[in-house]
């Protein structure tokens, strides 16, 4: 199944008059996710921390053709229950329902030995890469119950499936991640028609990336837009009866 994800050669209007959120979407793969699924038809909600970041998504998707997006400028390393509850209203009143939701923006944060990570860093990592998609999955689920299947897609990592020294906090939040994906696909599997599954989107030429390693040649991974299948994939309907599942977006 999973192959078929990596290999999914998705119809142009996949996902028009879809409405999707993607969070970290003025960067990296969150920005080639936002433009992709714009690309086949979806109202796509641009929400990170950097509004000019977000304006050149939103300008790559106007010029492209695609439908007008909306920007939602939010620091989830400082979201408050208050700021989630404003933004699912909003969505709701701009959007009326919501079909897709990726939780894609994260923070590497330093990498260190356990015994001499700074408690501030663990927490704000853990409020981006883990509270973040708890408290937006939670806040969206009406405007996604509202639609008549909807998509949540977790991102994970490698290190959130086998934990490896000085990845930190990052690699603790990435099990955490595929944690949240695993106990919202149950709770909301038997219940209703959203589905929740993870995506690993392995070495991908990002600026997370190029942080974390350094001395590699970035060109040695593929660029994100050349990861879109499996997301495309989990997006649309042909994933329709996939649900609490970890997918690989590259690899044999
Ligand atoms: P990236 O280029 O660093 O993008 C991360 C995104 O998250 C950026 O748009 C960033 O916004 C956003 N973000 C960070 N802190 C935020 C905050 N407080 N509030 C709102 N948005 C915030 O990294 P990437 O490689 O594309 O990573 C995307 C996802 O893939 C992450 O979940 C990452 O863990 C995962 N992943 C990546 C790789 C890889 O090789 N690239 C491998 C495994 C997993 P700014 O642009 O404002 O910083």
């Amino acid at each position: 199944m999973t192959t078929n994800a990596r290999l999914y050669r998705a119809p142009p209007d996949l996902l028009a008059g879809r409405n999707v959120v993607v969070t970290g979407a003025g960067d990296g793969i969150g920005k080639a996710a936002a433009l992709c699924f714009a690309a086949h038809g979806a109202t796509v909600v641009l929400l990170g921390r950097a509004q000019q970041k977000l304006e050149a998504s939103y300008d790559a998707i106007v010029t492209a053709g695609g439908p007008e997006p909306i920007i939602q400028v939010l620091d989830l390393a400082h979201a408050t229950e208050e700021h989630y509850a404003t933004l699912a209203t909003q969505i709701e009143e701009q959007l009326g329902c919501l079909h897709g939701l990726l939780h894609n923006a994260a923070l590497l944060g330093p990498r260190k030995p356990l015994d001499q990570y700074p408690l501030r860093d663990w927490r704000e990592l853990m409020a981006v890469n883990v509270e973040a998609g708890f408290m937006l999955t939670r806040a969206l689920l009406p405007a996604m119950r509202a639609a008549p299947a909807a998509s949540v897609v977790f991102t994970s990592s490698g290190v959130g499936r086998r934990g490896k020294a000085f990845w930190g906090a990052y690699a603790v939040s990435k099990f955490a991640v595929e944690g949240l994906c695993q106990v919202f696909a149950d709770e909301l599997g038997s219940t209703s028609a959203v589905r929740v599954n993870c995506i690993n989107p392995g070495a991908t030429n990002t600026s997370m990336r190029r942080a974390a390693y350094p001395a590699e040649t970035p060109t040695r991974n593929p660029e994100p837009a050349g990861i879109m299948p499996s997301y495309l994939f989990l997006m649309g309907d042909a994933s329709r009866d996939v649900n609490g599942q970890s997918l690989d977006a590259q690899g044999g």
